[in-house]
């Protein structure tokens, strides 16, 4: 079960760095904040569209090049309060500048601490919308971004993400 965990992790993290690409102006943006797209998530950041999913992807639009936070449908059926502290979260990633860590260096584990700090700096509960987040589909789960965000916010670890950690080498 967790090797299938583990393996699941990798496949779908492996193509979370924050990749460059170049599109066409194919999409209708949802609102100012963020574009909805589940085929920009699929092929820019390997999360299928029945997965909750978000991030910060690299445009060319008219002839502009700008981050643009996408999610895909399945993100909208989260609870709004998991959605607005997601949501700040990835807007923390532009307000510190996109970079280009390799997945599960110490500086992308920073970044990704310093990104969901700032969603609880913009008042929303992200420690619980994180943990709401990962359980809701075990492909997302980080333990090490957990415990990262527990230690620095006082918050308690539950067991199993513990546990998980011991087994999971990220
Ligand atoms: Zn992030």
């Amino acid at each position: 079960m967790l090797k299938v965990i583990k393996n699941l992790l990798i496949d779908c993290q492996k193509y979370r760095n924050d990749t460059n690409i170049y599109l066409q102006p194919f999409f209708i943006p949802h609102n100012n904040d963020f574009l909805e797209n589940d085929k920009l998530l699929k092929d820019v950041l390997g999360i299928p569209a029945d997965i909750p999913g978000i991030g910060v992807i690299y445009l060319n639009e008219n002839k502009e090049n700008f981050h643009k936070i996408v999610i895909n449908k399945s993100f909208k059926n989260l609870p709004q309060w998991v959605q607005d502290a997601l949501l700040a979260h990835e807007k923390g990633h532009i307000y510190y500048g996109i970079k280009n860590f390799d997945l599960y260096s110490k500086e992308y584990y920073e970044d990704e601490l310093n990104c969901d700090l700032y969603s609880i700096e913009q008042g929303y509960d992200m420690y619980n919308a994180l943990l709401y987040y990962m359980e809701s589909h075990p492909i997302l789960m980080s333990p090490n971004r957990i415990i990262n965000l527990a230690k620095a916010t006082n918050n308690s670890v539950p067991l199993y993400i513990k546990l998980l950690n011991k087994v999971i080498r990220e």
